[in-house]
């Protein structure tokens, strides 16, 4: 019995370790509240031959549901894996954190859609063990983790990136970490390597997805110059796009 009662406990707090590394990463939004849309959008300013097809500005969220996993070449690059054909910009977007007094963690990278069926399974269980009925642990896992399939992890062009200080001292990721002048020092600069912070503040009825700090998403500089200067998401930037027969 006290073995029963021990591997259930432990059951609990690795599910809690799986929501705090991988669920949080994609926590829905309350998008009830207000939020401020972008006004001036000037058409004449989006990147040359840009299409919204593009390679790097694939769309992956709930409405835009991966049914296969994607083929594309991988790497890995410390402990994560990433599509090859970002690892030159992120390792210069973490050099020049590193170079401007920032050190940044790589927490997590490429996420296939198998592993992510398994992240979801395994929640829906363990709030099973821990004596949630079956709707309620379906309705807790939904807030929490990504569907699979939803996931942008899954292109191999997002990262989640921590001010490796700030990590140190509080393990998870965390919006709070906004204050910490490494996060925001990456959040800043993002741009510049052609990343965009996916699901910035004041987007949640747009992106679906509640603010995070740490979520990059590589889109190339010029589109990732323009989603900044004009304070889109990406969702808006190729509504946009499409909007312009630039598809
Ligand atoms: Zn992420």
């Amino acid at each position: 019995m006290r073995r029963v009662l021990i591997r259930k406990k432990w059951m609990v707090v690795t599910l809690a370790m799986c929501i705090l590394f991988l669920g949080a990463c994609g926590k829905k939004a309350d998008t009830t509240s207000t939020h401020q849309e972008s006004k001036v959008v000037k058409k004449s300013e989006l990147p040359k031959n840009v299409k919204s097809n593009d390679w790097n500005l694939v769309l992956v969220n709930s409405d835009h549901k991966l049914k296969q996993e994607l083929d594309f070449k991988q790497v890995t690059d410390g402990s994560i894996v990433i599509n090859t054909k970002i690892e030159s910009a992120l390792n210069e977007f973490v050099a020049a954190a590193s170079k401007a007094g920032y050190k940044a963690s790589l927490v997590s990278g490429y996420r296939s859609i198998s592993y992510q069926k398994e992240v979801y399974a395994d929640s829906i269980q363990s709030y099973e063990n821990s004596e949630k009925s079956v709707s309620e642990a379906e309705k807790l896992t939904k807030e929490y983790v990504a569907a699979p399939g939803s996931s942008e992890h899954h292109t191999g062009l997002a990262v989640d990136i921590m001010s490796s200080n700030w990590y140190a001292q509080h393990g998870d990721l965390d919006n709070s970490s906004e204050k910490d002048k490494g996060q925001k020092w990456l959040m800043d600069h993002a741009v510049d390597y052609g990343f965009i912070l996916r699901f910035p503040k004041n987007k949640e009825k747009s992106t679906k997805i509640d603010y995070e700090t740490w979520h990059f998403r590589y889109v190339g500089k010029d589109n990732a110059k323009y989603i900044v200067k004009h304070n889109l998401s990406l969702e808006e930037y190729i509504t946009l796009l499409n909007k312009e027969g630039k598809k």
